[in-house]
C-alpha cells in the first residue's frame, strides 16, 4: 500500500515535464493551500499538480503507480469527509485548469464538462438554453462537477430530482495504472455489461480520476414556488415533514431547521421570528404555473392547522430572500461552539420524527448538544455534534453521541451517509453499516482498478 512522507526530487521534475513546470508546487506554501478541506483535517501533500488534459492526467498516474506515491484528486476541497485530504502525503491533482463546458446538446439533452467546471455554472450554461441540471449541493457555488461525481453529491433538489448518479450516463476516466477508460453510453439508454460509470460515481476518488463527465439535463421548469413554514417546535415540523410525504403531493425541496439552527441563523442575517417559533420548513413546488400552484395549494392546506405562519412567494427576489434563512445556518452554528462534527445521516421520511425525538433524547442523556437541519423531505438530516476538538475529553464525548446517532439511524432502516462519503471521517463506523463481508467484496473491487493502492489511500476503508 502506498504512503510515502517525501517524493523524491526526481519525480518532481518529471511532474514538471509532463504538466509544465508553472503548474507543478512542491513549496511548503504552495502544497499548505491543498492539505484541508472543509473537515478541516489536514495532511500535507508532497506536490501539487494541476494537469491540463487526460492525457497529462493517464502519464502522472503512470509514474505515480510505477513509483508507489499516492495520488489525491481534488476538486475545490468543499469535501465534508476529508475525501481530498493527502492524509498520506503524495501528489495531489487539482482540476482547475480543466474546468470546460465541453458542450451543452439541446437535441439529445445531455452535457459533457471537464471535472473542474463549478456547478453552479452548468446549470447556468444549462438554463441559458432552456435545460435544467437538477442536482443542487448547499456548495454550488463553488463546488465542482467532479467532486460531485466522486461524492455522488445531493442537495436541496435530490426529494424530486435525484442525486448526481441519477444525472451521470457516462464518463472517462483514468485509472492508477494510466490506461484511459470509457465507461456508460451517451444515449438515453445502455446495458452493456457492468455499469462502471455507476461505480465510479460515489467511488471517493479511490477507482480512478474521473477526466470527463456526460450528464443527462432535462427541461427547465416553468414556474418555481417557495414556501416557509415555522412551527412551535422539531416534532411538530417533523410531523408535517413525514405529512408532506405521505400526500399525493412531491415538493421538489422540503428543507428543515430545528430551533437551534433556527435561532442561530436568524441572529446571523438579523431576521426576526414570529413568536414561539421552535423549527421552520422551506418547501418549494416547480412545473408549469398550474402545477406548482396546484401542489404548493395541496401542501398549505396539509400544514395551515400545523405552522405557526406560512409564506408563500412566486418572485425570484422574494424567494432567494426565504431561503438566506435556510442558508445562512451552516456557518451560524459557530456562533454556538468552536466546532461540529456534522453528519449527514438518512432514515427512512417516515421515521423523521423519530429521528429527531432520538437524537434530542441521545443529547440529553450524554449532556451534548446536538442541532439539526437539512434535507428532512429525503430523510437526510445533517446532524451537528456542537464541541471543541481542542478539547480531548470534550471531542471524546461528542464522538459518543456520534455512535449513539448512528446507532439510532441504523436501527431506523437509515444509513451512516447520504452524500458526504465515508472518506476519513465516518471511516471508524463503516462496520456499523456494512458487513466484514460486504468491506471485504469492496476492498477487492477496490484493488482490482488499483493493485498498488496509489489512489486516495487510506480513505473509506479502516
Ligand atoms: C457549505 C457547504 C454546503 C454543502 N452542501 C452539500 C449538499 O447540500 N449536498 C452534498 O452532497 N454535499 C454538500 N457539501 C459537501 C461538498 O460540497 C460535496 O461533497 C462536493 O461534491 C465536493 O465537491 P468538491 O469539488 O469540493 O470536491 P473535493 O472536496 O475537492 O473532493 C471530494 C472527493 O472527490 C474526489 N474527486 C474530486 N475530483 C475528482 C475527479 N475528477 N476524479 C475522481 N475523484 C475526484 C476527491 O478525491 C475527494 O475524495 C457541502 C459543503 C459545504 C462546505
Amino acid at each position: 500500500m502506498a504512503g510515502t512522507e517525501t517524493i523524491s526530487g526526481d519525480i518532481i521534475e518529471k511532474l514538471g515535464v509532463i504538466a509544465g513546470a508553472e503548474n507543478v508546487a512542491a513549496d511548503e506554501t504552495g502544497c499548505l493551500a491543498y492539505a484541508y478541506d472543509a473537515t478541516r483535517l489536514k495532511g500535507t501533500p508532497n506536490a501539487v499538480v494541476r494537469p491540463g488534459s487526460e492525457e497529462e492526467i493517464s502519464k502522472i498516474l503512470s509514474l505515480a503507480n510505477e513509483r508507489g506515491v499516492p495520488v489525491v484528486p481534488r476538486g475545490a476541497g468543499s469535501g465534508l469527509s476529508g475525501g481530498a485530504v493527502p492524509s498520506r502525503g503524495g501528489i495531489v491533482l487539482s482540476f482547475e485548469k480543466m474546468n470546460r463546458i465541453i458542450s451543452v446538446d439541446t437535441e439529445n439533452r445531455i452535457a459533457t464538462v471537464q471535472p473542474g467546471v463549478v456547478t453552479a455554472d452548468l446549470q447556468a450554461a444549462a438554463e441559458e438554453k432552456g435545460l435544467f441540471y437538477p442536482p443542487d449541493p448547499g456548495s454550488l457555488a463553488f463546488c465542482t462537477i467532479g467532486g460531485n461525481v466522486a461524492e455522488n453529491a445531493g442537495g436541496m433538489r435530490a426529494l424530486k430530482y435525484g442525486v448526481t448518479r441519477d444525472y451521470v450516463i457516462g464518463l472517462r476516466a483514468a485509472l492508477p495504472s494510466g490506461e484511459v477508460i470509457r465507461a456508460g453510453v451517451k444515449t438515453a439508454k445502455g446495458v452493456v455489461g457492468y455499469d462502471l460509470a455507476r461505480l465510479i460515481v460515489g467511488s471517493e476518488g479511490t477507482l480512478a480520476v474521473v477526466t470527463e463527465i456526460t450528464l443527462r439535463l432535462i427541461p427547465l421548469p416553468e414556474k418555481v414556488i417557495t414556501m416557509t413554514a415555522f412551527f412551535a417546535g422539531a416534532r411538530q415540523a417533523g410531523e408535517a415533514v413525514a405529512a408532506v410525504m405521505a400526500s399525493p403531493f412531491t415538493p421538489r425541496c422540503l428543507e428543515f431547521l430545528d430551533g437551534e439552527a433556527l435561532g442561530a441563523g436568524a441572529g446571523k442575517i438579523g431576521y426576526a421570528l414570529p413568536e414561539g417559533a421552535g423549527a421552520f420548513l422551506l418547501i418549494e413546488t416547480d412545473g408549469s404555473q398550474d402545477e406548482a400552484a396546484r401542489q404548493m395549494d395541496g401542501i398549505r392546506a396539509l400544514l395551515n392547522n400545523k405552522a405557526l405562519r406560512i409564506n408563500i412567494t412566486q418572485d425570484k427576489a422574494a424567494s432567494a430572500e426565504l431561503w438566506k434563512l435556510r442558508r445562512s445556518t451552516s456557518q451560524a452554528l459557530f456562533s454556538i461552539a468552536p466546532h461540529k462534527i456534522n453528519e449527514d445521516t438518512v432514515v427512512p421520511v417516515s421515521r423523521v420524527p423519530e429521528a429527531l425525538e432520538g437524537f434530542g433524547e441521545i443529547a440529553s442523556r450524554l449532556g451534548q448538544k446536538i442541532i439539526c437541519f437539512g434535507h428532512a423531505g429525503d430523510g437526510n438530516i445533517h446532524v451537528n455534534v456542537m464541541t471543541d476538538k481542542s478539547d480531548p475529553e470534550r471531542l471524546k464525548e461528542a464522538e459518543k453521541a456520534v455512535f449513539e446517532v448512528f446507532r439510532l439511524v441504523l436501527a431506523l432502516g437509515g444509513t451512516i451517509s447520504g452524500e458526504h462519503g465515508i472518506g476519513l471521517t465516518k471511516l471508524p463506523y463503516i462496520g456499523m453499516e456494512l458487513s466484514a463481508e460486504e468491506i471485504e467484496l469492496q476492498k477487492k473491487i477496490k484493488s482490482v482498478f488499483d493493485p498498488n493502492g496509489i489512489l486516495n489511500p487510506g480513505k473509506i476503508f479502516p
